[in-house]
């Protein structure tokens, strides 16, 4: 799977509605302190079906919403897109999303929480963890290495280092499937 375009709109800094392309190869993102680099890997981060508001360093999923400074407005709603290509390797699962190039967009309202779609059709969170984790990548890929990420897996215990290669090596898509069969 290959990340082609990342939209965000009212997403933490991101106020105005921002378009970034990635292109083929390693990307790295520059800039000066404060600009807002960490928020980008971020809302990848949450439109990949991130849930847990602390590692998106906020007390409440809210918090990802634009706050508002002293001269604009909070807003009420965030929304990011992230645009990619599934390649043929990349398992169908069950529902069958469409393969080449898909766009899964999240989007939270204040208080009323998140809502997902892929390609404009609402969906369920667990349809897009799925199609992430099938594709071995999603929000807690080692492909995303954000600050802090390193000493990370150098202390983790080994139950998480073993997750971390379970999802480099693409089987976590199973263990989500076998939670999902063990609670029915
Ligand atoms: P560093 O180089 O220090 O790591 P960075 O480029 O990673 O910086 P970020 O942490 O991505 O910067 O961005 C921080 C900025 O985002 C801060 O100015 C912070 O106020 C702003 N920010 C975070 N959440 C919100 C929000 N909900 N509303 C408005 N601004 C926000
Ligand atoms: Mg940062």
């Amino acid at each position: 799977m290959k990340v082609r375009r990342l939209k965000l709109s009212g997403f933490k800094s991101f106020v105005e509605p921002a378009e970034l392309s990635v292109e083929p190869g390693l990307t790295g993102v520059v800039g000066p302190n404060g600009c807002g680099k960490s928020n980008v890997l971020e809302a990848i981060r949450w439109v990949m079906g991130e849930s847990s508001p602390k590692s998106m360093r906020g007390a409440g999923m809210d918090d990802v919403i634009f706050a508002g400074t002293a001269l604009r407005p909070a807003r009420d709603f965030a929304e990011v897109s992230l645009l990619v290509e599934r390649d043929a390797g990349d398992a169908q699962g069950e529902g069958a999303l469409p393969a080449g190039e898909i766009e899964v967009t999240r989007r939270i309202e204040r208080g009323a929480g998140s809502a997902y779609r892929v390609n404009g059709r609402d969906v369920r969170a667990k349809d897009v963890a799925l199609l992430f984790a099938d594709a071995a990548t999603g929000a807690h890929s080692p492909a995303l290495v954000s600050q802090g990420r390193i000493s990370a897996v150098i202390a983790a215990k080994p139950t998480e280092r073993r997750a971390m290669l379970e999802e480099a090596a693409g089987i976590s898509g199973l263990h989500v499937r076998r939670k999902d069969a063990e609670q029915k």
